[in-house]
């Protein structure tokens, strides 16, 4: 909240320099020249900001790497791993089908984009690998190139494979077993410290979006589509999330946000599922009580194909795009946007602004303009920020179901949250 706050008071600090009648080009220039912008905004709240998420990258091959070895190799009989993925990905996969269901029916019905005038948008799509590609690529061929490139799905088969041959290679591989558990303890304290900046750190990337933030491009009809994007994130968070927890889990849903928190503040601020899933890791352990063997799993493979909030943002986007273009789409078009927004979530990495490269996807399978993307693109920038809380958050709450079934949830832990800070 200090942070949107501090960005907002910039963002009045630089419109007031500007004369009235002048255009949002020149403004902006008048802006970044001002000392508020080059000491503060585009100074120590971009260096501040960008050391922490330089910070978390920093930490997130190393932490699925070595926390998935160590969860693999410790698991008693490891043909759970089989139920464990089935369970999870068939979750995954029913809560971004949930989520795309929720986004269509609520833009079908407000209908954001009616009376969006259709100006000269560009955007240019970058190309998205078809899913065969995806597929292909899930096995690395070479371990240490995926490292490099921070390849989710090829770290974990790689950390599976290793595991999987700890267990099996006897007194030596018991003694590679422990070797992983002290790396382990050691990535862990790193998070530690990285996690005591994480106030300031959060603090200086919200203060310099809303610093940044186009909040005049909010009138209209843009404004409808922004605000019902928002809508539809939180009640998906609230309602589908509360709802599998309570029944499905068969756990009290406050307990769950409140042990996300310092998780979800950290999606928000970063834009980035994957620089996220150190902070999300340490809540679903010390806040929600799951034990490693699950989460160390379901975590980094939720980061790359779990994405609900990012979805959310597909379903509307695509019918406000049809809508502006006064297209109507038809039922097996709408069923088709469901599927595409679900598979295309698989295989892309959770980084900033992935999600309008998707929905490029999206928009080509059911014949609408790409370029159109560009109308929504000033003011992605939020929503990236809460899709992200809601795609981080949608991976715990599977980890926290997944994890009571398979009895590998500390009760006591959930029922009586206190939000720890440090790693033990
Ligand atoms: N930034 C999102 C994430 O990392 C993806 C997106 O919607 O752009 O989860």
């Amino acid at each position: 909240v200090a942070g949107a706050l501090v960005g907002v008071l910039f963002l009045q600090f630089g419109d007031y320099q500007c004369a009235k009648g002048i255009t949002k080009e020149a403004c902006s220039a008048i802006q970044d020249d001002s000392w508020a912008y080059t000491y503060f905004v585009n100074g120590i709240f971009d260096v501040g900001g960008s050391w922490f998420i330089n910070a978390l990258k920093m930490l997130m091959v190393p932490l699925v790497l070595v926390s998935l070895v160590c969860g693999v190799s410790s698991l008693a009989d490891p043909s759970k791993l089989g139920k464990l993925s089935l369970k999870s990905i068939g979750l995954y996969l029913l809560t971004t089908a949930i989520a795309l269901t929720g986004a269509l029916t609520l833009a079908s019905i407000f209908k954001p984009g009616v009376g969006m005038p259709v100006g000269e948008a560009t955007f240019d799509a970058s190309d998205k690998p078809p899913l065969t590609k995806v597929l292909i690529d899930i096995i690395p061929t070479n371990p240490f190139e995926a490292m490099v490139a921070a390849n989710m799905l090829q770290i974990i088969v790689f950390a599976i494979l290793i595991g999987l041959a700890i267990t099996m290679a006897g007194e030596k591989g018991k003694r590679i077993g422990n070797w992983f558990n002290d790396v382990n303890k050691v990535v862990m304290e790193l998070v530690n410290i990285i996690m005591r900046f994480a106030p300031y750190g959060v603090f200086f990337l919200i203060a310099k979006t809303f610093a940044e933030f186009p909040f005049s491009d909010l009138a209209g009809s843009l404004g409808s589509y922004f605000l019902l994007v928002i809508v539809a994130l939180i009640l998906h968070a609230l309602i589908t999330y509360g709802a599998l927890i309570t029944f499905l889990a068969r756990l009290n849903p406050i307990n769950f946000f409140k042990g996300m928190w310092p998780a979800m503040l950290t999606a928000f601020g970063t834009s980035s599922s994957n620089a996220t899933l150190p902070v999300t890791m340490r809540c679903v352990e010390k806040n929600l009580g799951v034990h490693r063997n699950t989460y160390s799993f379901t975590l980094p493979l939720g980061a790359t194909i779990n994405m609900d909030g990012t979805a959310i943002m597909q379903g509307i986007a695509t019918l406000f795009i049809a809508q502006a273009y006064s297209v109507d789409l038809s039922m097996a078009q709408l069923l088709t946007v469901v599927l595409t927004a679900t598979l295309a979530s698989i295989g892309t990495a959770g980084v900033p602004s992935v999600g309008l490269i998707l929905l490029a996807g999206v928009l080509t399978q059911v014949n609408l303009p790409v370029e159109a993307i560009g109308m929504i693109l000033g003011i992605d920038r939020l929503l990236d920020m809460t899709r992200t809380a809601v795609n981080i958050t949608g991976d715990a709450a599977v980890s926290v179901i997944v994890a009571k079934s398979e009895n590998e949830l500390d009760k006591d832990v959930y029922n009586h949250p206190k939000i720890h800070t440090e790693f033990d």
